[in-house]
């Protein structure tokens, strides 16, 4: 999962940053609206959190331009104390949700967790044989018991089981798996994926290889016929 943080407090968003990180979220920083328009436009996104008192062009009008270039991307955003009236005009323009500054990071984290899973159609915990990737906790269970995953695997798992049965290119997984200034070619995605294969072996489900084009998270053929 990749996530823009729109924020001119540097302090503000260096905290957010190493949470999100420390959670496994690829995280991309910006100062101001007019950054944060070009990142929107130009990257792919599973979540904006975006603070409405920016420079250069404010929280409302990065908001506008997004959803006027109908994307759907969550958008959490960041109000002032005494913002209700700002926080009921960014909801109005498109936003998810809302936190007042100052917040605590264990709730916007799960407020996080609650959009992307919201946008992705997920339950909190995805199961696909005996694999289970809890999305509240963030951490994958095999037969019941937590596996023991870098945070790069952990990463690469949520992607292919939030889209399980579908087709994900090696492009798509550095998206969303890579912040700006962190290099992960295809050739590492095929480390990641080997040991990952490695790690859930045993759990009937299994991380095919599409030549050419990708991966694709794949129950056994007895899993998908009951
Ligand atoms: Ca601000």
């Amino acid at each position: 999962m990749r996530i823009l943080i729109a924020e001119d407090d540097r302090i503000i968003a260096d905290g957010l940053g190493r949470s999100l990180r420390q959670s496994g979220y690829a995280v991309d920083w910006v100062a101001n609206g007019a950054d944060a328009d070009n990142a929107l436009i130009t990257g792919a996104y599973d979540l904006v959190i975006l603070d409405l008192g920016l420079p250069k062009l404010s929280g409302f009008d990065v908001l506008r331009r997004l959803r006027s270039r109908k994307s759907i991307v969550p958008v959490l955003i960041l109000t002032a104390l005494d913002g209700t009236s700002d926080c009921v005009k960014g909801l109005d323009l498109g936003a998810d949700d809302y936190m007042a500054k100052p917040f605590e990071l264990p709730e916007l984290e799960a407020r996080v967790r609650a959009l992307t899973r919201r946008s992705m159609g997920t339950a909190p915990v995805i199961e696909c044989g005996a694999l289970a990737f809890d999305q509240i906790h963030r951490c994958a269970l095999l037969h019941g018991e937590m596996i023991d995953l870098s945070s790069r695997e952990l990463g690469l798992l949520e992607i292919l089981m939030t889209r399980a049965g579908r087709l994900v290119s090696k492009d798509q997984l550095v998206e969303h798996m890579c912040g700006w200034g962190e290099e992960v070619s295809h050739n590492a995605i095929e480390v990641y994926v080997h040991r990952l294969r490695k790690k859930i072996e045993t759990s009937g489900v299994k991380i095919a290889t599409v030549r050419g084009l990708g991966y694709c998270f794949e129950k056994s053929a007895q899993e998908v016929k009951s």
